[in-house]
């Protein structure tokens, strides 16, 4: 099934034309109405006028982060206050969050975007949406609302936390769809079985779960013990919020990226260079038809491939690799750069070992050391101690063998790694910056 089948299958030509018209009015729009936009074209020299296809896209300068925070809170907003219907922000980590403005319009966008993506991630009228992200200045629960009640499903507003009770409302209200981020899905999973509740036996089918990279690994656990397809969305409330790509459920390998609304290129994160397709580097996106904050050449920080290769759904837009991680959130380690991600991939291979992990990073002795707390399964805790030893060396010889770092294993007791209802916190790093 396809939500929008005229936009989802455009030929590739016709969409990279749509793409350039739109490239090109946005540009327009915002070098008469953003000064920050009109000050940085200027200093790179050219207009709006010089971008004549889509490659001249590399002409123009990028846009970080940093900027929206420097432009607090207006100040990258491309209409007047009056025209904005909604603003949501993004927390930092430290200082001042990131503000985003929505127009009617772009409310409009999003709302389709988001059914779009339920759709192809296998929901239909007549689901029952258990929209577990938060609501708030967090973009995800209204984002997933507002698309559910676009397909017409009936979604139910649940937002984070209070666990016990979300598990009440699944069962009861026969929830068909779980929306919420990996981490707590499991959370979840953990929580009913204290309650001796199986997931097998709720109406769930589908699990829609992003906000924070995971693994292939962390899927097949999830698809096991919450008994649902679970496919990966992937969205930033910079961009849009959830949406701006997902996964198809025919293929379940790569996310379509919506072309007809973002231009995405993957840059080399150092030099700014274009990287041909399949070639991992950062995500780089130009919003085409926002009104409210059109952003032009966006750094991410996410690193992905894409890919333009034809899919089985049908779909003709392009796909991004999940995501492997945050540059920000790159650890080196020993001068090895290592994602979080990819000690968990490792972890989840391994028996015995539970989906629940935290990386301690810190220097001792000018050397970074890097210890790996993991949980293990609650029989081979209360097994004997030499079992326990094998499993931490086999944990540091993986580790090792496969990502080139040397670490320490310290197994823990089953519910000993503090839970998240929102995101994962899955490091602590102790080296002093700088
Ligand atoms: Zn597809």
């Amino acid at each position: 099934m396809i939500y929008n089948e005229d936009f989802e299958t455009l030929p590739r030509p016709a969409l990279e034309a749509l793409q350039l018209k739109r490239l090109q009015s946005t540009l327009a729009r915002v070098y008469a109405n953003v000064p920050f936009y009109k000050e940085s074209l200027d200093k790179a020299g050219i207009t709006p006028d010089d971008v004549k296809s889509l490659e001249d896209i590399q002409k123009l300068p990028f846009t970080y982060k940093q900027d929206m925070r420097d432009s607090y809170p207006y100040g990258l907003f491309a209409v007047p206050m009056e025209d904005i219907v909604r603003i949501h922000a993004s927390s930092g980590t430290t200082g001042k969050p990131t503000v985003v403005g929505y127009t009617r319009k772009d409310i409009d966008v999003w709302s389709e975007l988001m059914a779009r993506s339920f759709v192809a991630a296998g929901v239909h009228k007549g689901d029952i949406i258990h929209n577990a992200y938060g609501y708030g200045l967090f973009t995800g629960g209204l984002g997933a609302h507002y698309g559910a009640e676009r397909l017409g499903a009936s979604v139910i507003p649940m937002s984070g936390g209070n666990t016990k009770k979300q598990i009440m409302i699944m069962q009861d209200f026969g929830s068909t769809v779980l929306t919420c981020t990996p981490s707590y899905s499991l959370f979840m999973a953990e929580a009913a079985k204290e309650e001796g509740i199986e997931f097998k036996h709720l109406d769930l089918r589908v699990g829609i779960f992003g906000a924070e990279p995971w693994s292939e690994s962390m899927r097949t656990e999830i698809e096991a013990k919450l008994n649902l397809c679970a496919i990966d969305i992937y969205g930033l409330s910079e961009i849009m919020g959830p949406g701006v790509a997902i996964e198809c459920r025919e293929a379940k390998k790569g996310l379509h990226i919506w072309e007809d609304h973002f231009i995405p290129e993957i840059i080399n994160p150092d030099t700014g260079d274009l990287l041909p397709p399949g070639e991992q580097g950062e995500l780089v996106i130009t919003t085409i038809t926002k009104e409210g904050i059109p952003l032009i050449r966006y750094r991410t920080r996410d690193i992905t491939r894409i890919n333009y290769e034809t899919c089985a759904c049908g779909r003709t837009h392009a796909r991004i690799d999940r995501m492997s991680g945050r540059s920000d959130d790159m650890l080196i380690i020993r001068g090895v750069n290592v994602f979080p991600s990819q000690i968990e991939s490792i972890l989840m291979g391994i028996e015995g070992v539970e989906p629940h992990y935290l990386l301690i990073v810190d220097r001792k002795d000018n050397l970074d050391t890097l210890e790996v707390q993991v949980e293990v399964d609650e029989r081979l805790f209360s097994d004997e101690i030499k079992h326990l030893q094998a499993l931490s060396h086999t944990i540091e010889k993986e580790i090792k063998d496969i990502l080139g770092v040397t670490c320490k294993a310290r197994l823990v007791e089953p519910r000993t790694i503090a839970r998240s209802e929102g995101k994962a916190k899955r490091v602590v790093d102790h080296r002093t910056k700088g």
